[in-house]
């Protein structure tokens, strides 16, 4: 997306300033004359900032204000690791709500709703986001958090929730349980923002189907704030994000490269009003492209395509690195094949092998999807694996995201 006036102007100063202010930029710029930032040519040549570089600032490197303007922290799961620790002023925590009530909009919600929230509350960003969106706008927030299937049906039914926010996966499994109890018509939800996981188009569709809700694509992360980066419209073609926070490059993850739009690539954020702890040229490691033109809505703000998946998801089977969203739309175009879906690898006598467990629809014969779907993966993929057909609901669902992969290897 070529960067407009405003924002290079914004970034300019932000990161002539952060040189001064900050001890992680200035190392980061050590040897840059970052004060001669003319052209977005010079832009581009500025170091990217990695998740390491994240992890390395632990706790509180990455503050740029002194402590005392600093009002709340965040803080990345850390499964891989070392927590990522990110400091919000008393304006970030406004603009965090003012993007999160942009997103709640664009999905429908309005004053007259009650959202149940189940996100998880605490050091993650994702519920007291959600919920600062939800009172700026004027809706009501039902704090649920996360789990405990049976007290959210209850409530949900009870106080009568019109709105969701929830991951793919956990919004899947409140789906069937709600089929399963033969509750449907007591639910009187109609829209939702569901996000932070890659989700194909046919756990969309049962998603949207099964809930009874408008499906609207939530994208952020913590290190950028949190959810709220971006939001699909009515229209469901992509996510707008909002260019008047963030200035987003799609590289190439191997060359680092910035790739021309329309390009499927690794998406970078600049952030433009972040005062906490700014982040210039920050690696996502998720893989889109931004969509080229206007979307049919009219709104003047740009798009990113559904996330593909994570340039760290690769897997590398027999030589081949294939991606679980490579998958995804590989069963989008196989009608007899459900949503949900996991590969197994192993290395048998030093060779990888693979195991594609998939559910199929009701009704449909398992050998001859079996035969299908292993005609399909050698087509698309390049490569031979083992199909085993289920019935849906044998899969394991998780309340989080769901893991596609499981590589047994050894290395
Ligand atoms: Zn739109």
């Amino acid at each position: 997306m070529r960067m407009s006036e405003l924002q290079f102007d914004l970034i300019r100063r932000e990161v002539a300033a952060l040189q001064g202010k900050s001890a992680f930029y200035k190392k980061k710029y050590e040897g840059i004359d970052v004060g001669s930032l003319l052209s977005r040519e010079d832009f581009e040549k500025l170091p990217f900032i990695s998740k390491e570089d994240l992890r390395d600032a632990y706790p509180m490197g990455l503050a740029a204000v002194p402590q005392e303007q600093i009002v709340r922290i965040h803080s990345t799961s850390g499964t891989t690791g070392i927590p990522v620790v990110i400091p919000y002023t008393a304006k970030d925590v406004e603009d965090f709500a003012i993007i999160m009530e942009r997103c709640l909009r664009y999905a429908g919600v309005t004053k007259e709703d009650i959202v149940h929230i189940t996100p998880g509350y605490g050091l993650n960003s994702s519920g007291i986001g959600f919920q600062a969106g939800v009172e700026r706008l004027g809706a009501m927030a039902l704090p649920i958090g996360p789990g405990n299937t049976d007290k959210q049906l209850k409530m949900m039914m009870d106080v009568g929730s019109t709105a969701i926010g929830a991951t793919a996966s956990y919004a899947l499994v409140l789906a069937e349980e709600i089929a399963k109890r033969g509750i449907r018509d007591k639910i009187k939800l109609r829209t939702g923002l569901i996000g932070s996981e890659r989700c194909g188009q046919k756990m969309r569709e049962r998603i949207r189907n099964e809930l009874g809700i408008e499906y609207h694509e939530l994208y952020g992360l913590t290190e950028i704030y949190g959810p709220g980066v971006a939001v699909s419209c009515k229209h469901d073609c992509g996510m707008h994000y909002w260019d008047d926070y963030f200035y987003a490059e799609i590289i190439d993850p191997v060359t680092g490269k910035v790739l021309p739009d329309g390009e499927t690539g690794e998406l970078v954020f600049t952030t433009l009003h972040k005062e906490g702890a700014p982040l210039i040229r920050y690696r996502t490691h998720d893989l889109t492209r931004i969509i080229p033109g206007d979307c049919p809505c009219g709104s003047r703000y740009p798009r990113i395509d559904t996330i593909l998946g994570r340039t760290d998801d690769m897997v590398k089977i027999k030589g081949v690195g294939i991606f679980p969203g490579q998958v995804d739309c590989m069963l989008a175009e196989i009608p007899l094949a459900s949503s949900e879906f996991r590969m197994v690898v192993d290395r048998d006598a030093g060779k990888d092998v693979c195991l594609l467990e998939v559910e199929i629809v009701p009704g449909a014969d398992p050998e001859d999807a079996e035969t299908i779907l292993r005609r399909a993966f050698k087509q698309k993929m390049g490569i031979y694996v083992e199909v085993k057909a289920f019935p849906v609901g044998t899969l394991p669902r998780s309340e989080g995201k769901t893991k596609r992969v499981i590589d047994k290897r050894e290395y």
